[in-house]
């Protein structure tokens, strides 16, 4: 298989953690005997310091023109200054919209080596933690009509049947490969916008016959998820429940720099990223934990590619590294003595 790939370092810990990535990349291209062509793209706050812009569009385009996109992190503190009227958020946020990624794909799943960095009890956790949060990204209360009048303010939810359609459909799809129950998350015994979203899953739910809904209000969703998690397998959110919920989710795994998403459309080409920051405390150490941008990867041969095999072999070296004790500083929390961003990167491609 031949297929281009837009890499985009960004900002902070993103240069090392990518070049693990594309390390990982290299070792699948030599061993599966597939060509991927890597063109590397600049955004960020490095766009802004050289272009004036967080994402020009000479690398947009580059983007749209591949296969898929693998990004690190954008942002720093030199960046930060919320006036400021150029942004690194406005390349993700420009990049998303670019790329018709309506779908945010976030896996968050506890790996047993490390399941004393979970912050919840051992009893709740022992049923196990796999979940795939599948949140609407480019509608809702974020994208609204919003503003100000004399004291007030106001942003608004909308939803169009379309958008929850199309979305539902991703969630559902997801389900189909895994225990085949999607939680469907609103809050309809208040907010309008959500009946519609409850009625629209109901009626695309009807093409899946296979799948269980269970409707569920997302101030319980938020409760169960630290309660009993173990009950959930694919959420399916709207863009700010979403937001919050994924954030939940990602901390019940306790460790932040293990976690992938994916960001999708109608066809095959998505954005893979860390769910993590550019983190810049840590920046240029040799320190910060490559496997989120590593399982990245995963998703990307998974999802865009349909290379399963590949991705399997990622996880399994993954999974593998871990058992046998190796972490990063973030994960090493039985006194082990930790390994290097790069050392990490080598070990898993060892390991494919
Ligand atoms: P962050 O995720 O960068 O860092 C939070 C904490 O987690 C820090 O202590 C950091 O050292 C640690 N951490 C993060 N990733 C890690 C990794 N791979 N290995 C080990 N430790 C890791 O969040 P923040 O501090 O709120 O934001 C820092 C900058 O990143 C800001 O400029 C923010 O705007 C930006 N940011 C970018 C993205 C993105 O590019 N998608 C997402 C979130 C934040």
């Amino acid at each position: 298989m031949r297929k281009n790939i837009a890499v985009i370092e960004g900002d902070g810990i993103g240069v090392e953690i990518i070049a693990q990535a594309v390390k990982v990349i290299k070792k699948i291209e030599q061993k599966f005997g597939h060509i991927f062509n890597l063109e590397y793209v600049e955004m960020g706050g490095c766009a802004i310091d050289k272009y004036g812009v967080a994402l020009p569009d000479f690398s947009l385009e580059k983007c749209r023109a591949a296969d898929a996109v693998l990004l690190g992190a954008v942002g720093g503190p030199k960046w930060d200054d919320p006036t400021a009227k150029v942004r690194p958020e406005q390349g993700l946020l420009g990049l998303r919209a670019g790329l018709e990624c309506y779908a945010n794909i976030r896996p968050a799943k506890v790996y047993k080596p490390l399941a004393e960095a979970s912050p919840l009890k051992d009893s709740i956790i022992s049923e196990g933690f796999d979940i795939v949060v599948v949140r609407e990204l480019t509608g809702g209360i974020y994208f609204g009509e919003s503003g100000r009048e004399g004291d007030s303010a106001y942003d608004t939810e909308r939803y169009s049947i379309p958008e929850i359609e199309r979305i539902a459909r991703i969630a559902f799809k997801i389900a189909q490969g895994r225990k085949k129950i999607v939680h469907s998350v609103d809050k309809a015994n208040v907010l309008e916008s959500s009946r519609l979203w409850r009625e629209t899953v109901a009626r695309v739910a009807k093409d899946y016959p296979d799948i269980t809904v269970v409707n569920i209000l997302v101030d319980n969703a938020a409760m169960q998820l630290v309660r009993n998690p173990s009950q959930f397998d694919v959420m399916l959110t709207s863009n700010i429940f979403g937001d919050i919920l994924s954030d939940e989710a990602s901390q019940i795994t306790g460790s932040i720099g293990m976690l992938a998403s994916a960001s999708t459309g109608d066809g095959s080409r998505g954005l893979y990223e860390p769910i993590h920051g550019s983190a810049p405390d840590i920046a240029g150490k040799n320190i910060a934990n490559p496997i989120a941008t590593i399982l990245s990867v995963a998703m990307m041969l998974d999802i865009s590619f349909g290379l399963k095999e590949e991705a399997a072999a990622i996880d399994a070296a993954v999974n593998s590294v871990l058992e046998d004790g190796f972490r990063t500083a973030d994960i090493a929390t039985n006194g082990e003595s930790p390994i290097g961003t790069t050392e990490m990167g080598s070990l898993i491609c060892e390991r494919i």
